[in-house]
């Protein structure tokens, strides 16, 4: 193809509907095409990026392989489609606002006022066409975050319509709402659906598609009379009912041709047959396992949206190994040596969640003194990593008052430490450690065996290391690092080879496992969960 063609993706009536899952399953549905395509997320908040921001607020924050802090739905995005993300796949206001600020203060604008139209609009734009500039996909889905109707969210609207007039043929708007079932009435109702396209018509935007969500089967005769009401051709209304698994969404799409219908308004022919062969036999595989597993995980919240990505590599992982995985949220704080038993004895296995600050740091230490002392498989992610180094100093090394320096300034041992060329940074942003780094793993280790070879990349997302002085120490008191990264000499993986499975990582393997290639250190875990 040799013009990119650009596909939004709006959402009204109210926020998670699954917009995410929603353009990730369009992105699915044309790579199984053959197309090449990427998807992009717009946020109309004013935070810069995502990193700074609670996880009651805005969920996990997902981290791309170039370092961005972001939304966690490039996190769907890049499950769904094993594309890589980067910075310019996540836009918020605060960005836009950024760069249009600062060429005002360099003089850019030649003395003219700058105005949300159009200076504002103008840079969003740019930002919206950026990916599709250097030729390399034929489509770009862009997500808008927020529902229609929100302040913050107008301009990007606004640039939408703009870009649907400029572009012509080459845009398309899909456009999700809900369908409400009325229990007391006994029906669904459509009207909230009417007045969200009737928003989008207010401000200049058609719907091409709309994928109507609803907990109940909606019915042609419905369907059909949202289109009739909302200007939409008929089979261009699709339904997404609530599934088992997000990702049987693309499945469910297909059968309602919703990529047929988008590339029919591009005036493309569907001549391919798209290549689902994979993913179908994902979800079966999915809807057979046979074991089920219990794994708890040990965290500050007990909350799904903060550890999103785990979630989902847990989920890819056990299906890939013939089982359900059921998982228990174990707040930390509250944890004791007395009453630890009673969480974690009938776990099959158990992970340490990451984290920031001290709140319930204390709990995750006697949780992961349980675990290595009791051989239940257990798998700690960044935070949980240095939360097993500070339990093997106190309880194996004997040194009692052995800490991280974030949790404890005053602690004799910071066994984690800041290194010290961070020790001058005090912003809260942006001074992390953040993105792919290399590996070397140790041939032998248990990390080896998981990943299968001596280099990998991962993802990272902290400002604390493995203090490398006690290292020694550490070693000869029976805890190996058996991952170091090669250009800093920095510890990335510590395991205690004497139990059965008890690794881990600075790194966060959470963010690269995907529907179709897992991640190999949650295999590795989940194939020692249910090892006899
Ligand atoms: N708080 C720790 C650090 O900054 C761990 C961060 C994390 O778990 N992502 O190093």
């Amino acid at each position: 193809m040799n013009q990119t063609k650009y596909i939004f993706v709006t959402g009204g009536v109210a926020s998670s509907l699954g917009k995410g899952i929603i353009s990730a399953s369009i992105g699915r549905l044309l790579l199984a095409r053959g197309y090449k395509i990427t998807i992009q997320k717009f946020d109309p908040y004013i935070n810069i990026d995502p990193g700074t921001l609670n996880p009651y607020e805005h969920g996990e924050c997902y981290v791309t392989a170039d370092g961005c802090e972001t939304d966690l739905d490039l996190g769907h995005y890049e499950r769904f489609t094993d594309i890589r993300t980067t910075s310019a796949n996540n836009i918020t206001t605060g960005k836009i606002y950024q760069s249009v600020i600062q060429r005002e203060r360099e003089g850019g604008y030649l003395g003219r006022t700058v105005q949300v139209v159009p200076n504002i609009t103008d840079e969003i734009k740019r930002r919206m066409l950026q990916l599709g500039t250097a030729g390399e996909y034929d489509f770009i889905i862009t997500e808008i975050g927020g529902t229609v109707g929100d302040i913050e969210g107008l301009p990007f609207l606004e640039a939408v319509r703009q870009l649907k007039w400029e572009l012509g043929h080459d845009a398309v708007c899909v456009h999700l709402t809900y369908v409400p079932y009325i229990a007391a009435a006994g029906e669904l109702k459509t009207k909230p659906s009417q007045h969200s396209v009737k928003e989008l018509q207010g401000l200049g935007l058609q719907p091409d598609v709309l994928v109507l969500r609803a907990e109940r089967e909606l019915g042609r005769g419905m369907l059909e009379k949202v289109g009739h009401f909302c200007n939409v051709e008929k089979d261009c209304v699709i339904q997404s009912i609530d599934l088992p698994t997000i990702y049987e969404v693309p499945i469910r799409m297909a059968e309602q041709n919703l990529d047929v219908v988008i590339l029919r308004k591009f005036g493309i022919k569907c001549d391919t047959t798209p290549d689902l062969d994979d993913w179908r036999d994902f979800i079966s595989r999915r809807e057979h396992a046979r074991k089920e597993i219990n794994i708890a995980l040990v965290g500050k919240y007990d909350l799904q949206d903060a550890y999103k990505s785990i979630l989902e590599c847990l989920s890819q992982a056990a299906t890939y190994n013939d089982c359900r995985v059921k998982t228990h949220f174990i707040q930390s704080e509250g944890l004791l040596r007395s009453n630890i038993a009673e969480y974690l004895s009938g776990m099959d296995g158990v992970v340490i969640c990451p984290g920031f600050g001290q709140r319930g740091t204390e709990g995750k230490i006697v949780a992961a003194e349980y675990c290595r002392t009791h051989d239940i498989p257990t798998l700690g992610i960044c935070l949980g990593m240095q939360i097993m180094v500070i339990e093997f100093a106190r309880n194996v090394l004997g040194w009692k008052n052995a800490n991280s320096s974030e949790m404890d300034p005053s602690a004799s041992y910071h066994v984690i430490d800041l290194m010290k060329e961070q020790k001058s940074v005090t912003l809260m942003g942006g001074s992390m450690r953040l993105g792919a780094y290399s590996c070397e793993l140790s041939v032998g280790s248990k990390a080896y065996d998981a990943y299968g070879r001596t280099n990998i990349q991962e993802r990272h997302r902290h400002r604390y290391e493995f203090s490398s002085p006690y290292r020694p120490q550490f070693e000869q008191a029976g805890m190996s690092c058996t991952g170091i990264n090669p250009d800093s000499g920095l510890v990335e993986i510590v395991e205690v080879p004497a139990c059965r499975w008890y690794v881990g990582v600075q790194f966060h393997p959470e963010y690269t496992g995907t529907v179709l290639n897992p991640n190999p250190l949650f295999m590795a875990f989940v194939k020692n969960v249910i090892a006899e």
